[in-house]
């Protein structure tokens, strides 16, 4: 799925002469730097907003556009897709500044109280305040380093899923023991239109940084017969699989 961006928000600034004077910058473009262009908004303070990804949203819409949402406050359910335009629209009013595609490199206190502020791609900005929103930090995937791997990337080899359906009916082999693998893990065994053919996870130790519950889910599934789970750190432990994996 691609990312649809709206327009009348995204603006990303062409090149400036000199840093941009600013009242407020925000790093991070995720559900909490978003709401923060809201929160700024209602004190009538436009900011301007970093993100390293190419469009707003941060984790949800990076790493699980598709994915349900359960505990947004008045929100039965939504996708992280869902949540993101809704953020986008909520803040429209307030007519924030998008500088996507760039990482904040540099943050230095000036003597006169503000901050200046540098990214990647040399846009500079001298800012009254500076709100970091970064999450988990800028997005990049630790690759496999397996020697001749990389040829299969983008056919085989895939460090994020932008469109589940694309795995469908597939033979998939999940790293990994984060709510990123136990999510993908769940949806691709679970009945539903993205289902796969068959699904293994492996991951370097029987222990799991995932949500209990979403652990506790796939060793049902393991024992159920619907899906492996392996520990992939020695020969002997590759060997164990969904039964002994408790
Ligand atoms: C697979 C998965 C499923 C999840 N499911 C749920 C769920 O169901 N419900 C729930 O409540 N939470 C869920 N979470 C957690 C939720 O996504 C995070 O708590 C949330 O995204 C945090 O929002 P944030 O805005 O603080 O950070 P993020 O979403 O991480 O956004 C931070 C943004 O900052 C940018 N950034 C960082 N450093 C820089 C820099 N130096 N320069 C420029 N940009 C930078 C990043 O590119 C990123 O876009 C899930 C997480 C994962 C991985």
């Amino acid at each position: 799925m691609e990312p649809k961006l709206s327009p009348a928000v995204i603006q990303t600034a062409q090149a400036h002469e000199g840093p941009i004077e600013t009242d407020a910058v925000i790093v991070g473009a995720g559900p909490v730097g978003l709401f923060q262009v809201f929160e700024l908004g209602l004190l009538e303070i436009k900011a301007h907003v970093i993100d390293s990804l190419a469009y707003p949203g941060g984790q949800p819409m990076e790493l699980y556009p598709d994915k349900p949402i359960y505990d947004i406050p008045a929100v039965p359910v939504c996708t992280g897709k869902e949540l993101t335009d809704a953020l986008l629209k909520q803040i429209e009013p307030f007519g924030a500044t998008f500088h996507l595609g760039q990482t904040v490199t540099v943050v230095r206190k000036q003597d006169d109280g503000r901050f200046f502020v540098e990214t990647s791609k040399g846009t500079q900005f001298l800012t009254k305040t500076i709100f970091i929103a970064a999450g988990v930090g800028a997005f990049e995937p630790r690759t496999l380093k397996v020697d001749g791997i990389d040829k299969f990337e983008g056919s085989q080899l895939f460090y994020r899923v932008k469109n589940p359906a694309d795995f469908a009916g597939k033979n998939l082999v999940v790293v990994g023991g984060g709510d990123s693998a136990l999510d993908w893990t769940l949806n691709f065994t679970n009945e539903g239109p993205n289902k796969a053919e068959s699904v293994i996870l492996l991951h370097r130790r029987d222990g799991f940084k995932a949500a209990p519950a979403s652990v506790a889910k796939m060793k049902e599934l393991c024992d159920a017969y619907e899906m492996q789970f392996i520990v992939g750190r020695s020969p002997a432990s590759t060997r164990r699989t969904a039964s002994s994996a408790r």
